[in-house]
């Protein structure tokens, strides 16, 4: 019987090692759009630029929420492009899954050459799978938080969506081409309200109580508490930018395979719903 405990040790540790491992969720980022490819236009702004801000206040979230230890989740939050660049849809989709993504989450603003045209909508490939159990809460979060038009829960075939591994959905937060829609994205006050949404989404998710988390009241400096979560932090964020320059190379916009293309098939998608909205 004795003989028996090391190898049940062994067992129990094997068993935890992996529980403990697949607690952190890697969650992918993925700001549309980027370099000679700006999106939509409009009200003097342009998507690639929106999306990317509400993408780095998002995983600011995410690692934040990571590193305070008294609520809400532990993530590994990765975007597909940092700064603004060019990066091929295909791209984004082979990072996500060379990185084992848990979750691919994409964020775009609409455009219509319609101004009247306005509201959130938010995507997922199919109906019924985990995609669009996230999708459905995405887009909960961002109407409570934005309180604009509910274009509501769809299914499309992006290229984002369909080549990603990980359940994935595709977020349109407003219309950049629409006045009222274009106060939202313009204000830095509202894209932090849209990256709380996003946190509040993916937590909701994984089951966790909606936590806002802060690391400006863990602890006093001098304190215990405060080296702990520094040294939590700090090999996280290393590895993130790492993992981050290593894809750089690699990926831009929600529907076609260069910027002119994304724009037009962009616009025509936008069409097809605006009729479908009518009936
Ligand atoms: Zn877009």
């Amino acid at each position: 019987m004795t003989r028996l405990l090391p190898v049940l040790g062994l067992a129990l540790a094997a068993a935890l090692i992996p529980s403990v491992a697949s607690a952190q969720r890697r969650i992918i980022i993925d700001p549309g759009h980027g370099g000679t490819d700006p999106g939509g236009t409009g009200n003097g702004l342009q998507e690639k630029n929106i999306v990317l801000d509400v993408a780095t206040r998002f995983k600011s979230l995410l690692d934040t929420d990571t590193a305070d230890t008294r609520g809400g989740g532990s993530w590994v939050a990765l975007r597909t492009r940092t700064s603004d660049v060019f990066v091929s849809l295909s791209a984004r989709a082979a990072y996500s899954n060379n990185q084992g993504a848990d979750r691919f989450m994409s964020i775009h603003s609409n455009a219509f050459s319609n101004t009247s045209a306005n509201g959130t909508e938010t995507f997922a490939y199919a109906e019924g799978g985990t995609g669009a159990a996230l999708r459905n809460l995405v887009q909960a979060e961002m109407i409570a938080a934005w309180g604009l038009t509910n274009r509501g829960n769809k299914t499309a075939d992006f290229a984002v969506l369909r080549e990603t591994a990980a359940p994935a959905v595709l977020h349109e937060l407003a219309f950049i081409t629409n006045a009222t829609d274009a106060a939202k994205l313009g204000s830095a006050t509202q894209r932090q309200k849209a990256a709380v949404a996003h946190l509040r989404a993916i937590q909701r998710h994984y089951g966790i109580s909606p936590y806002l988390p802060s690391l400006a009241a863990v602890a006093p400096v001098d304190g215990a508490e405060a080296a702990e979560a520094s040294d939590v932090a700090t090999p996280a964020a290393g590895s993130i930018e790492q993992d981050e320059s290593s894809s750089a190379a690699g990926c831009s916009s929600s529907t076609g395979s260069n910027g002119a293309i994304g724009a037009l098939a962009l616009l025509g998608l936008a069409f097809i719903r605006r009729r479908a909205s009518r009936k």
